[in-house]
């Protein structure tokens, strides 16, 4: 059973970490005029109102995108919270979304999500865009279609952590991607936990990728005693230039008070 729900954490400076850098790779890699495989294997519902009870009652968007919108003016990730904005003034772009509104009509997006009415949401949401979406395991959608056509393109691993053994099995699924589709994008969300968690899978991430990049901000809990104190994300075949758009998101994630 799936509890987790991405509207109560929707727009919080984990997701601000994650849909920068995501906007900013898609839009570098839609600078080359040649078509790109973009695929998600924990999608959620793509659109988030940042006025709905449940962003309220944790403030965690209100924490983060609320005050720092305007890092974004002139990003990638930009032009996305602006095409939200249009569908309403409190709505926040998930990463489908950002994804659906950087890529091209020739760019083929397919987006696993498994929670029923988070799919429900997800497949309303991507209707504008040339998305395919399943309600299926993102880690099966991903095996089943990987290398995809076309060659080029990104693959966004978003888990919620819910099922613990992720941390576990992730590693040994990237070496299998990267085997099956040496040239794709491979892109792995974590959380940074005051437990260190998340530490193992990262040296074997790292055991298995040396040259693969993990990216990490920190920031204040969301309330006190919370267990996450920071983003990360793990990028197997970085673009070029990704280290200095990460560098310059740790800027600002460093002289954040709070
Ligand atoms: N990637 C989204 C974004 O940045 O906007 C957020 C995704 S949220 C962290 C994780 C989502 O994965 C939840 O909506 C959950 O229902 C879904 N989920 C959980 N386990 C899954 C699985 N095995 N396959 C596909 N989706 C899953």
């Amino acid at each position: 059973m799936l509890s987790y729900q991405h509207a109560f954490h929707a727009g919080n400076l984990a997701d601000v970490h994650k849909h920068g850098l995501l906007a900013w790779m898609l839009a570098y890699l839609t600078r080359k005029d040649k078509p790109l495989s973009y695929i998600e294997t924990h999608a959620g519902r793509a659109l988030y109102d940042l006025s709905a009870p449940e962003a309220v009652k944790t403030g965690e968007a209100a924490r983060g995108i609320a005050r720092i919108a305007d890092w974004f003016d002139d990003a990638p990730f930009g032009r996305a919270l602006a095409a939200a904005h249009a569908q309403g003034p409190q709505m926040y772009p998930g990463s489908p979304f950002i994804a659906g509104e950087l890529l091209r009509d020739d760019d083929t997006l397919t987006l696993a999500e498994l929670h029923p009415q988070e799919n429900a949401a997800l497949a309303e949401a991507m209707l504008p865009y040339p998305a395919i979406v399943k309600q299926i395991d993102g880690f099966q959608l991903a095996m089943s279609m990987t290398p995809p056509t076309p060659r080029r393109g990104l693959l966004l691993c978003d888990p919620s952590y819910e099922v613990k053994a992720d941390y576990a099995t992730i590693p040994d699924f990237f070496a299998k991607l990267h085997r099956r589709w040496p040239v794709g994008i491979l892109v792995l969300w974590y959380p940074v936990l005051v437990d260190q968690r998340h530490k193992p899978m990262i040296t074997a991430l790292k055991a298995v990728f040396p040259a693969g990049i993990a990216h990490e901000v920190a920031f204040a809990p969301a309330r006190p005693g919370h267990g996450m104190v920071g983003s990360g994300l793990f990028v197997v075949n970085a673009p070029y230039g990704f280290e200095t758009a990460a560098a310059d998101m740790s800027k600002r994630f460093l002289a954040l008070k709070g």
